[in-house]
């Protein structure tokens, strides 16, 4: 069990918040960058397919991004995609493609007139939630 707990300041879970509910009815997605436990940045893709179930977003957007977030001495610490009418809950196609266990899968709920958002660490084809806490910025 890990003691830290993961930060999102405020004003970057609105920015996702708010890029997730642009996409509707599609699903949005993005990067969650920043150091050890503190996200900083927010990295929205536009999902290359239009589809309320999946997301995709080129190798070529992938590493230019990647590449920024290096820039700024960051690390992706989570891949973050929305639901837009199904819970905040992991599908098995989520599963088989999240793409490396080391970063957390973010997943922002639509079903609900308030959006919900939950963090999972994923192994495998479990998932483990993975409470976070959002910093008030002012
Ligand atoms: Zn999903």
């Amino acid at each position: 069990m890990n003691q830290h707990q993961l930060m999102i300041p405020a004003d970057v879970y609105e920015t996702m918040v708010r890029h997730g509910d642009s996409c509707l009815p599609f699903e949005g997605c993005g990067l969650l960058a920043g150091i050890d436990y503190e996200i900083l940045s927010f990295w929205p893709f536009e999902n290359e397919i239009k589809s309320d179930r999946r997301f995709f977003v080129n190798k070529r957007v992938v590493s230019a991004t990647l590449d920024q977030i290096n820039q700024r001495n960051e690390n992706v610490i989570a891949i973050y995609h929305t639901h837009p009418s199904t819970a905040p809950v992991p599908s098995s196609f989520d599963l088989a493609s999240h793409a490396d266990q080391n970063i957390k899968m973010l997943i922002v709920s639509y079903k609900f007139t308030t959006p919900k958002a939950k963090c999972y660490d994923i192994a495998g084809k479990s998932y483990r939630e993975c409470p976070f806490f959002i910093k008030p910025t002012s």
